[in-house]
Formats: C-alpha cells, structure tokens, sequence
C-alpha cells in the first residue's frame, strides 16, 4: 500500500456511518455508547474468520472487545490481514499461553505501595487512574486488569496516590495511564491536575494515552483548556501503523499542540501489522507531520496469549538500522526491551562502534564506511600567531 504524504488526502469521514449527523459523530460520548462490543455486531457489518470468532468467544475472559464506530472506520473489512483489524479484533491466539509469558509481565504488582501505583523508579511513579479504554487493543501490556474481563476489580484509589507522591519529595516526575486516563470526565481530570500542579516537587507531569487514535473526538476545546491551564502537560499518544494517522487524528494533535501539549508516540513492533521497513517509515514521517515525535519503539511485553503478535528482534534492529541514517533524525524512535520481571526499559541500539581505545574509536556509518575518530590531542602548530595584540585593560577607578 501507497501512503501519500498529503496530509490533506489522509482518510477522514463518516465511512459506515454515514446516516448519523455530524454533529453526534463528533460527540464523543456518541462514539464510546456505540461501541462495537458484540459478536452480532461483527456479525451484522463483516465476515469473520473462524480464528477471529473463536477469538471473540474468548475475548470476555481475557480482554474485552470494544471498538469506536471511528476507528471501525480504518478496518479493511475484506482483508483478514488488515493491520488495524488485527489490533482490535481478538483472534485465537490469544487463547494460548506459552511458558514464557506472564500475567503481570513488567512486575508492575509488586511495585505498587498504593493501589493503582506503581514506584519502581526513585523519581517518578505510574498512577493509574482507570481501568478503561476507548477501544481495546488485543496486545495491552496491562490486560490482566484492563477492562476487568479477568475480574481483577481494579480500584484507582486517588486520594491515597495523591497523598503518596505529595509525601515522597523524591518524586519529580508522574505518568498518568491506566487504561486510559483521557476517558475520565474534564472535571475529574482538572481535579486530579489541579492536585498535582500544587504539589511543589512534581516537576513533570505527562499523560499516556490512545485516545486521540481511538477517538480523537475526546480532544475538545475545553480539554485542551484544562491542559493549557495546568500545562506544560506531555502526552505519549500510541499509533502504531500510518493508516492510523487520519485527518481526524492529525486535527485532534494539532489542538493539543496548540494548547501546549508537546506529543511524543510510543508505537508497539507488532507482527502483522508494523514489522516492516516501509510501513515503519510512511508512519514515522506521518508522525512528524502531526507535530509527533517518535519516541520508543517497544518490542512487544511477554504477556499471556501475545505470542502471535511477538517479533523477533533481529527484525526490529533491522527496521531501525533502515531508519538510522536514511531519514530524518527526529524520526527514528528509541527501540527498547522493557526487561521481563521489572528491569525497566533498555535501549537496543545497533551496533556502530566497532572498538574503543584510549587513542580513537573505530565506528561505521549507515552505508557501512568505516571512519575514526581520535580521542588523543598531538598539538603540531599553536593557532594564537595570528591573533592581534590586545591593549592592556585601562587602570582600575575603585
Ligand atoms: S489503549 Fe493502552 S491500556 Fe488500553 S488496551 Fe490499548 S494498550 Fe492497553
């Protein structure tokens, strides 16, 4: 598939749904109450393939199905192999557990010394305000709680995250995530910003989230208000593939832009749908063009039933390795591992240094040329012959 780099000819509309009036297509709370969420819905708009219908009877024990009537919208309802249809649409590998895999792959539960945070690094915290999210992506590092499907009865205590950080003067930093926290209403969310503004040592505070892909009518004036009134607020948005980048989605960026909100995206290697040089590029530069900067590219997290979507690493190194050097700079995404069991993230990084003495080091470029790089000073000559006298400073008045 051709990507156009038009950013006027990105896909936008109604698809489906045309008979609805704009303006309730644009109401967000329209989108979420007419959700996808059923086997007779699929049913009644598309074909499913056995595997995907085995997948969906599973989908209430592991993940629920939800899907925004926008987003339905970029499915190819003909293509089994469609890249945004696989990310929604639960499938029956994810009735399969490898020995590998883990519930709480990231040993978020055991860093967690209130519920719904999560402090593993001294200066900054996860909270994890809700349990929901606009559409449900078949991947979800955090699907052992996420929607409640495996009755993990997730309870985002507030005030006992809020009094946690405001007692930890060490915390400079927090992420707000979830599930999705741009699903809570603006008064809750000016709530709990307000909160955290007033607290004097959190210097950084940033949100997670994929609304703005799943549904960027959440995006109004009046969120972008909150966020300019308590501002500067970062945001990682979460596309993954460049059919995701609509005219919708890029309007929705360019309003948190111009409220101030700096966007960086955190895409997922996913097989099937990004694990390709080409497709990584036409997203990368897609981003860009929404004022988004490609932050990390995550290998997939060891979590229950995900191994049909797992990538090897050599195929990330070498999507990577395409990017480096060909385009952009800031359009090559950090490629990291977030370490099993709790490690944090680690940056995998191609290998261009070929050796490191006290003397010089020897690296290549992206085309392979060898060069050096001397680490040793050998004065030869003094440069300052040339430099004209300068007059003597005039004598102190003091
Ligand atoms: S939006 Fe985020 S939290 Fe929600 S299902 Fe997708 S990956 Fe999980």
């Amino acid at each position: 598939m051709a990507y156009t780099e038009d950013r006027g000819a990105w896909f936008e509309g109604q698809g489906l749904w045309q008979h609805i009036p704009s303006e309730q297509w644009q109401d967000w709370t329209w989108q979420l109450k007419n959700r996808i969420t059923t086997l007779d819905q699929l049913d009644a708009i598309m074909t499913l393939t056995p595997e995907e219908r085995r997948g969906v009877a599973f989908a209430g024990q592991k993940l629920s199905l939800a899907i925004t009537p926008y987003y339905f919208n970029l499915i190819d309802r003909h293509d089994p192999n469609c890249p945004i249809r696989k990310q929604v649409i639960p499938r029956e590998g994810e009735t399969l557990l490898s020995a590998e895999e883990q519930l709480d792959s990231l040993g978020e539960d055991e860093h967690s010394p209130v519920p719904g945070l999560v402090h593993r690094y001294p200066d900054r915290v996860l909270f994890l305000v809700t349990d929901r999210c606009a559409a449900y992506c078949r991947y979800c590092t955090r699907s052992r709680l996420v929607s409640n499907a495996q009755d993990y009865n997730f309870h985002p205590e507030y005030e006992q995250g809020l009094r946690y950080i405001e007692s930890h003067p060490e915390i400079r930093d927090v992420l707000l995530s979830g599930g999705d926290p741009l699903l809570l209403s603006d008064k809750k969310l000016e709530h709990l910003l307000s909160r955290l503004r007033a607290i004097k040592h959190v210097e950084f505070i940033r949100i997670g989230s994929r609304i703005p892909v799943f549904l960027p009518q959440r995006i109004t004036p009046a969120l972008c208000e909150i966020f300019k009134k308590h501002g500067p607020i970062w945001m990682s948005i979460h596309v993954n593939h460049p059919k995701e980048a609509t005219a919708e989605l890029r309007d929705a960026c360019d309003r948190l832009s111009f409220a101030g909100v700096p966007l960086g995206n955190q895409s997922v290697l996913l097989k099937g749908v990004n694990d390709d040089a080409e497709v990584m590029k036409a997203l990368v530069h897609r981003l860009l063009r929404m004022r988004v900067r490609p932050y990390y590219l995550y290998q997939m997290d060891l979590i229950t039933g995900g191994s049909h979507f797992k990538v090897d690493v050599r195929k990330g190194i070498e999507i990577i390795k395409s990017l480096r050097g060909h385009t952009t700079g800031y359009a090559v995404p950090q490629y990291v591992i977030d370490a099993p069991g709790g490690g944090g993230k680690v940056p995998v990084n191609l290998d261009y240094i070929e050796s490191i003495t006290d003397e010089e080091v020897v690296f290549h470029n992206y085309e392979g040329r060898t060069f050096r790089y001397a680490q040793t000073s050998t004065p030869v000559k003094a440069l300052n012959a040339a430099v004209p006298a300068i007059a003597p400073a005039p004598p102190s008045q003091a």
